[in-house]
Parts: C-alpha cells; sequence; structure tokens
C-alpha cells in the first residue's frame, strides 16, 4: 500500500493500492488495444476530449488546488495558480496541435509526377512518469500533446502526489478519453521501473538527475524515445546598474517560490561588488517579510517541503556551508513545530567548494556570492554540469545577452527568472536533460515523421 502523508500535520492522509507487476502488465495490455483506435479518430475527435478535460480542470480548480497543498505542502494560493494556468498551457496546445500534425507537402511537382509529404504518426504507447512539484504543469506537457497526437499514456505521477494522479485521471475520464488511453499507474519507484520493463515506446521523466540516468539505461535496454527534464543549479547574476530594491523582491521569489522546490528555482545568486551591500540587505528584508506557515493559510508563502528526508539535504548544504566559512544571515534549520518545515536560509561568504554553491538543494536555501566584474559572473555560472536557466538583471540588454551566449542552458532570462512559457521550448541540457517539452516542438516530439515519395505512374 501506498502512504499518503500530509507533510503540514505529519498525518497519514489516506492509504491507496499500489501497482504490480501483473496491473502494470495488464495496463500496457490494454493501452496497446486501445491507442490505434485512438489514433484513427479524427483530431477534432480527441481536441474535443481535451477541451472538455480543461474545461473540467478549470471548474474543480478550488478543490484540486485543496488536494495538491493537502499531500504536497504546497501553499494554497500558489496551488490554485498553477492548476489555473495548466488551463491556459492546454490552451496553446489546442490552438497549436492541429496544424503541427497535419501533414506537410514538401514538394510538388506536376512535371516530373511528383509529390514528398511528412505525416506525424503517433510514437504509440509511451510512459509519463513524472515530479511531484508541479504535477500539473509537469504532467500536462507531457500528456496533453501526447494524446492529441494519437498516443495511449501510462502516467505515473509521484508517489508524493498520487492523488493529485488520481485526480487528473478522473477528470480524464469524465471528459471522455477512453479507459486504456490515459492510464495512471501508481506507487514509488519501484513501479515505475517495472513500468520500463515492458517495451513501450517512448518515456518521458520528470525528476531527478539521478532517477534520470537509471531511466535511460531502462529504455536502452527496448531503444525506446527517452526524454529527460532533470534537476538545476540555475543561477542569477546582479549587475551593478540595477535599482536594487526591486530586482532583490524578484530575485528572492525567484528562490523561494513553492518553497525553493522548482526546478527552475534561483538556487545561486551572484552580485556585482558595486551593489553588493545594498542588494543583500534589500534581499535580507524581503526573505524575512515571507510568511511561513500552514500551506492552507492564503497569506502563507513558505509551507514545509514535500519530503522529510530533504531536511536532512538541506541541513548538511548549511552546516558544510558554515564548516567552509559561510556566514549564515538567517535560517539554517528545522522549524521548531509539526511538519517537514525547514526556516527561509540566506547564506553569504559562499564559494564553489561548498555544496550549497554546487548542488540541487530543492528547498528555501540559497548562497550568495560576491563578484568583481561580468566575466568573474560568467565563468561562475559556467562553473555546473547543470544547464537549465540562467539570468541577469542589468538595464542594458546587450549586456545580458553577451554574458547568457556563453551559458550552456536551454533558457536565458534577461530581468526575470523562475518563468516558463507554453510558447517556448523548455529544455535542459548536461545534467539537466534531453530533449523537450512546450512549443511546437514540444508537440512534434510526440510524434515520428514519415517520409511518403508518391510517384504517378508515367
Ligand atoms: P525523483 O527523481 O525522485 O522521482 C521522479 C519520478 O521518478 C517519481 O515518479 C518516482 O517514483 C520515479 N522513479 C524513481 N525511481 C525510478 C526508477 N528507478 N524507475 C522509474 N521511475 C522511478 O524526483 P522528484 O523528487 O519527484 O522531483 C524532483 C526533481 O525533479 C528535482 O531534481 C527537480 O529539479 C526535477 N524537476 C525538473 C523539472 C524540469 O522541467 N526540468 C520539473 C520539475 C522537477
Amino acid at each position: 500500500m501506498l502512504t499518503v502523508i500530509n507533510p503540514a500535520s505529519e498525518k497519514v492522509l489516506v492509504q491507496l493500492p499500489e501497482d504490480d507487476a501483473v496491473s502494470v502488465a495488464n495496463k500496457v495490455v490494454q493501452a496497446k488495444a486501445a491507442q490505434p483506435i485512438w489514433a484513427a479518430c479524427s483530431y477534432r475527435e480527441r481536441a474535443q476530449a481535451i477541451e472538455r478535460f480543461s474545461q473540467l480542470l478549470s471548474e474543480q480548480a478550488g478543490d484540486l488546488a485543496a488536494t495538491l497543498t493537502a499531500e504536497t505542502g504546497k501553499p494554497i494560493t500558489q496551488a490554485r495558480a498553477e492548476v489555473r494556468t495548466t488551463a491556459s498551457r492546454v490552451a496553446f496546445f489546442l490552438e497549436q496541435a492541429e496544424r503541427v500534425l497535419a501533414p506537410e507537402t514538401v514538394l510538388a511537382d506536376a512535371e516530373l509526377g511528383l509529390q514528398e509529404q511528412i505525416t506525424h504518426e503517433p510514437l504509440g504507447i509511451i510512459a509519463n512518469i513524472s515530479a511531484w512539484n508541479y504535477p500539473y504543469f509537469v504532467g500536462s506537457n507531457v500528456f496533453i500533446p501526447a494524446l492529441l497526437a494519437g498516443n495511449a499514456v501510462l502516467y505515473k505521477p509521484s508517489e508524493y502526489a498520487s492523488l493529485t494522479g488520481r485526480s487528473i485521471a478522473a477528470l480524464m475520464q469524465a471528459a471522455g478519453v477512453p479507459e486504456g488511453i490515459f492510464q495512471t499507474v501508481l506507487g514509488d519507484g519501484k513501479v515505475g521501473a517495472l513500468l520500463l520493463d515492458h517495451p513501450l515506446n517512448g518515456v518521458f521523466f520528470t525528476g531527478s538527475y539521478t532517477t534520470g540516468s537509471k531511466i535511460a539505461v531502462a529504455a536502452a535496454k527496448h531503444l525506446m524515445k527517452v526524454q529527460l527534464e532533470l534537476g538545476g543549479k540555475d543561477a542569477a547574476y546582479i549587475c551593478d546598474d540595477v535599482s536594487v530594491q526591486t530586482v532583490a523582491g524578484a530575485v528572492a521569489d525567484g528562490a523561494f517560490y513553492n518553497t525553493g522546490q522548482s526546478c527552475c528555482a534561483l538556487e545561486r545568486i551572484y552580485v556585482h561588488e558595486a551593489v553588493y551591500e545594498a542588494f543583500v540587505e534589500a534581499f535580507l528584508t524581503t526573505v524575512q517579510g515571507f510568511q511561513v506557515g500552514d500551506p492552507n493559510h492564503d497569506e502563507t508563502y513558505i509551507g514545509p517541503l514535500a519530503r522529510s528526508a530533504q531536511l536532512t539535504v538541506l541541513e548538511a548544504q548549511v552546516s558544510d556551508a558554515l564548516a567552509q566559512g559561510a556566514t549564515l544571515l538567517c535560517g539554517g534549520k528545522r522549524l521548531p513545530r509539526t511538519g517537514f518545515f525547514f526556516a527561509p536560509t540566506v547564506l553569504v561568504a559562499v564559494n564553489h567548494s561548498m555544496s550549497v554553491m554546487r548542488d540541487e538543494s530543492f528547498g528555501p536555501v540559497i548562497g550568495i556570492q560576491k563578484v568583481k566584474d561580468d566575466a568573474e559572473a560568467a565563468q561562475l555560472m559556467a562553473d555546473t554540469p547543470y544547464g537549465l536557466t540562467a539570468s541577469v538583471y542589468t538595464a542594458e540588454r546587450t549586456r545580458a545577452e553577451r554574458i547568457l551566449s556563453q551559458l550552456n542552458t536551454g533558457t536565458a532570462y534577461w530581468n526575470c527568472c523562475d518563468r516558463v512559457s507554453p510558447r517556448l521550448p523548455w529544455s535542459g541540457r548536461g545534467h539537466s536533460g534531453q530533449g523537450l517539452t512546450l512549443s511546437t516542438y514540444g508537440i512534434q516530439t510526440f510524434t515520428q515523421p514519415k517520409a511518403w515519395h508518391f510517384k504517378a505512374w508515367l
């Protein structure tokens, strides 16, 4: 049985039956039987089901957000924002998919009687193994375009977001997506591994680098398509020509939103020495103003961590930094209350020999390092095996572009951070992953192109 715990109260919410080898195998059989029928439906029929799903999501947003908060500890206003914003991502896919999936004629030569065409066939049966931190976002980035393209989806929500996974499946059914086409597989990593024992047509994974490496190995056995959206150690650089008050507030939000548990949360901040003191003071004031507490309250900005084990990771990062000479400006420890709460933590006088500046923290902990110029900032920002996002805050766009173009990241931000757009590809490089979701490329990724050569008989 899978035990679902409320991270704010530490109480058991429910126990759910987990999938096992037999039930997973049955679900694969059902998906295989259903997928050709779904793929043979018209695009309009598939799109109508997804439109209904989106409508139901919006209608039930309040209850869905409450469930998300109960099982992950996400502050309720942020849970509501996630559910509501998901509907706008679905709208993007619905606007674009028909055009992207339509056959393309790339040559029509009447004299030769030759036509060349590309059609976009679905991959077939795909596994969507997902994370808990934004289950609606990272799930829908995969399952919505995958379904629109005619695939069957075996959706394994994180064991820390199983109730949300079940809610999504119930909405899919109510929306008219056939039963075999969208199925949840419930359980922890062992159950995820069982899924990949089957020769599926692709695995689309969101999670940590460590698990992502295992997924790639498991997928290689069947030569299935692999897409990995992994962690990050995202950096921001604050130049000497900014208004520190404004930037400090925005950057603190980028580091601490969702209690720092975002793949693209700021995890490292570099500040030009000319504005360093003023920036740190303004940043600290913002962080000390964050309301920490019950995630069910509208005024709460920082809730508990979703997983108790991460408390130990954060404690180890703080003590390693302090042992190597860092200065703690606030936080640094668990809060003495029920629930997996860690105090918002700011460390300065940090450097890259410290784990807090190298390894993903995935919690409300940030290190701020002083730099003498743009060259030093760029060199430090590049000093990571991860490559998800990077941001530069400056009055000059060309200065930001000069620095960001040197960095091996999937996303570059000028005067913003921790931002995802459905219109742009979302991808990580190096330890942050391979492949992409979102944008029109994130629709095509669920298809395999077929090359047609039509030669009229002469
Ligand atoms: P995780 O790697 O612990 O788990 C992710 C999923 O993999 C879960 O569903 C888990 O049950 C499953 N799993 C674990 N072992 C498995 C195995 N051997 N075979 C198959 N499945 C297995 O990650 P998490 O804690 O759920 O998520 C946090 C991580 O995800 C962070 O590193 C975060 O940065 C990353 N993330 C990345 C993005 C992105 O878009 N790049 C988005 C959200 C989260």
